[in-house]
């Protein structure tokens, strides 16, 4: 099985929209999905294209309410490109005899592919070969190239090649009865002979987005004449060209197009720029090579090697390869966050949640200047985060749960449920966790590089604001000696307040506690870390005082952590009160029980009433902390915890999750890699299979798991490859499953770039030169050191 190719073997309408998501081309400025160049919107395509910060905000009446929500917004469609032989019907795979069909996502390239034989009801049989990217190396570029060949026949053949501007947000069945036309057509037409554009703007955040198309037609390499028409309407301008095809002389159709919006840098208007630059860009084939030479070096860092496993090395590259896609260096000046879905389909609106939790690390450790980047999207944010926290009666900065253009809380205040068609309030918002996320994000970035500026000029006011608004979120009570905070909702969404109560949130949920302790720890280290001007800046310019910084201190050894049963850390305060759920009856009843919420809602109960889970929040603790770390923080709080404890823990809450999130089976599988390979690798499995396979029914055609992609390759980093940073030195303590025969990563701490690979029971780790001559290197419990250029091998 070749580990680079995605590959369909034949056209299924069904799974279609999978496809059209997974084979995704794009560039980290922007995404197109994989649809058919000649699919319009319907039952079967959705064609869709995303430009990373790409928003627009609509209002819509739904159950009586006005609502807003900011979209990512779907733009012009510009990949149309059809033919039409002689004065038949324009070119439809359904209404044609399909002799042979394969499409295949290349990988290592980054090119997507569709070789396509068929006949016509007159018998003319036709070779079509479909080639497309979207530049990696020249952000605003994108190519499609055809080759047409006649087998048996010889006339005239019209290719339409045009730029669709009149598209709407449709990609996402439950949001359909929401308000979802957010272009407006400003300018559409021709210029010079070869060329249409469009030009349109957002409604209401006003970003203009200018596409220019490029058609041209060769005939064994030399350009052909073709007779050409152009229409255009508001929003819309399509050439159709005229050509003839002499049987089995394959012709070329090349298509090239250049995005621009308002919002880029170094332009003057994005129109002019999209013309130029289409007008001065190769053809195809040059395109190409910068393209792929581009996609070689990002592999040169990123790949991760799993022996003999071919199926998971795939489905891993292809993990690897949409995260890549998704945030690039052409992201790093774009002034984005990560979307959980990826700029692959409209879910969840192209919107940043706390899955930045599980994309940070894999990009931390091969091209930080990404994970900068993103923290600066925060941290650009950090006012309007103020403002949030304020609002509700905190102080410092709460960023929201789900954000998007300018970080106001963009989490929809009520959504459908699908099972019983009814409109619900959405109190996801309090998952303040995210805040969380973020301060652990920044604080790994800074221990993984080293980078002092970043932490003296962005990270420490993040993590010093954060830190105060958990302060002012929690309140001391004297009856324990603990500081509390109510009014929280886990990771897990099931549960969203107690059961009957009229207001919403969770008492002392135990992850957002134990993470709040960990937060003040190292929000006053970053700080003792600063120079001494920078602290005093920072004291001056955020009015921190010495009680303040006492408060913090106090609050790392005395937050509170509820505990039932023994050692079982309870999820929040009176989850122990709550019913066991019967799990056998619901599995009976419905098959599928990832969404009890939905299933309990429908059947006019609540998952509030229940020990279950949506998704680990307990487990979340050991994830993110190796077991001594995790030890030592507890420690601190006083509160006892062995291994066996952890153990105990993660059986506990394993048994009542229902995985309803993807993110669930990267959590368990990590964590179980320390206690259970065979469950860990059948979970991470369960992982990789996620989206490949659609394992949710459906979710994945509306946009890729980013979150559970990026993972699934932390997972072999963290739990396989068993790396972790301790006193500054980054730690690899291999426990590889039985069934994975080795695996190799490459990955760059402070600067030095290291080759580790584990096979037949040896760990080998190469120090790259360019760095410092010897390279600290843990291995277990012991320190090395490597002499750069040189590989040292440890038996394991
Ligand atoms: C999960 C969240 C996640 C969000 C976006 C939800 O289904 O429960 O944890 O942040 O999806 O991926």
């Amino acid at each position: 099985m070749p580990t680079w190719r995605l590959t369909y073997k034949r056209f299924d309408p069904h799974d279609e929209g999978l496809r059209e998501a997974l084979c995704t081309p794009g560039n980290g400025y922007f995404c197109t999905r994989g649809a058919a160049e000649w699919a319009s919107a319907g039952g079967v395509h959705y064609p869709g294209t995303y430009v990373a910060g790409g928003y627009n905000r609509l209002s819509s009446r739904v159950a009586d309410r006005q609502i807003e929500n900011e979209d990512l917004v779907n733009l012009p469609n510009w990949l149309p490109l059809s033919l039409r032989i002689e004065n038949d019907r324009w070119f439809d795979l359904g209404k044609l005899d399909i002799l042979a069909y394969v499409q295949e996502l290349d990988l290592k390239e980054g090119l997507l592919k569709r070789t396509i034989r068929f006949r016509d009801r007159k018998g003319r049989e036709t070779d079509l070969v479909s080639r497309r990217f979207v530049n990696m190396a020249q952000q605003h570029l994108a190519a499609i190239e055809w080759v047409v060949t006649a087998r048996n026949w010889s006339g005239r053949l019209k290719v339409r090649s045009a730029l669709d501007g009149t598209v709407v947000n449709d990609g996402v069945p439950r949001y359909r009865g929401l308000a979802n036309r957010h272009l407006e057509p400003l300018k559409s037409g021709r210029a010079d002979d070869d060329k249409i554009f469009v030009l349109v703007s957002t409604s209401q955040s006003r970003m203009e987005v200018a596409e220019a198309a490029r058609t041209r037609v060769f005939r064994l390499s030399e350009p052909m004449k073709a007779r050409r028409i152009t229409r255009t309407a508001a929003g819309y301008a399509r050439q159709d060209l005229e050509i003839h095809m002499e049987k089995g002389v394959p012709v070329q159709i090349e298509k090239v197009v250049a995005l621009h919006t308002s919002r880029d840098r170094g332009i003057s208007e994005s129109l002019i720029e999209a013309l130029t630059r289409v007008g001065r860009a190769p053809d195809f084939a040059d395109l190409l090579r910068s393209h792929a030479q581009a996609w070689d070096q990002l592999w040169r860092r990123c790949d991760i090697v799993l022996s003999r496993q071919r199926r998971h090395q795939r489905i891993l590259r292809l993990h690897i390869f949409h995260l890549l896609q998704t945030v690039s260096r052409n992201s790093v000046d774009l002034d984005v966050g990560v979307p959980a879905r990826g700029l692959h389909g409209e879910a969840y609106r192209g919107h940043v949640f706390w899955d930045e939790l599980f994309i940070f690390p894999f990009l931390n450790f091969r091209t930080p200047e990404i994970t900068n980047s993103l923290i600066r999207y925060r941290y650009q944010r950090l006012d309007e985060a103020r403002a949030l926290a304020r609002e509700a009666g905190y102080r410092g900065a709460m960023f929201p749960w789900q954000s998007g253009s300018n970080g106001r809380e963009e989490t929809q205040t009520t959504h459908l449920n699908p099972a019983s068609g009814r409109w619900i309030p959405d109190r996801s918002h309090r998952q303040r966790h995210v805040n969380a996320a973020i301060a652990y994000n920044v604080w790994s970035h800074y221990r993984i590089t080293g980078n002092h500026g970043f932490m003296s000029v962005f990270g420490a006011e993040i993590l010093l604001e954060i830190a105060r608004f958990w302060s002012s979120a929690a309140h001391f009570n004297p009856a324990r000696g603990r500081y509390e905070i109510h009014g929280v909702m886990g990771p897990d969404e099931y549960h969203d307040g107690y059961p009957d109560a009229e207001e919403a949130g969770l008492r002392n949920n135990a992850y957002t506690n134990v993470m709040v302790a960990w937060i003040m720890g190292v929000a006053l280290r970053a700080f003792d870390e600063l120079l001494e001007y920078r602290r005093q800046e920072l004291r001056e310019s955020l009015r921190l005082d010495d009680s303040e910084l006492s408060l913090w201190a106090d609050m790392n050894h005395k937050m509170f952590v509820p505990f039932h049963d023994d050692g079982i850390i309870s999820q929040f305060e009176g989850y122990e009160d709550l019913q066991e759920l019967d799990w056998r009856h619901y599995r009976r009843k419905y098959g599928n029980v990832a969404r009890l919420d939905r299933i309990l809602e429908a059947e006019g109960d609540s998952p509030n009433r229940y020990k279950l889970a949506k998704q680990t929040d307990v487990v979340m603790l050991f994830y993110l902390f190796a077991a001594e770390s995790i030890t030592n923080i507890f420690q601190t709080l006083g509160y006892p915890l062995d291994p066996e404890a952890i153990r105990r823990n993660i059986d506990y809450y394993l048994q009542r999750t229902s995985h309803g999130s993807t993110l669930s089976s990267i959590v368990h599988s990590a964590v179980l890699a320390r206690y259970d390979g065979e469950k860990s690798w059948r979970m991470f499995r369960r992982a990789l299979e996620s989206d490949v396979h659609d394992l949710q029914g459906g979710t994945t055609s509306e946009g890729i798991h980013l979150g559970v992609m990026a993972g699934t390759v932390d997972l072999v980093q963290r739990g396989y490859m068993g790396v972790e940073i301790r006193d500054e030195v980054l730690f690899f303590n291999p426990l590889v499953p039985h069934r994975l025969e080795g695996l190799g990563v490459a990955m760059r701490y402070r600067g030095v770039w290291l080759d580790a690979n584990v096979s037949d029971g040896k760990l080998s780790i190469l120090a790259r030169r360019g760095g410092p001559d010897m390279v600290p290197v843990g291995v277990r419990d012991t320190i090395y050191f490597l002499k750069a250029g040189y590989r040292r091998e440890f038996s394991l």
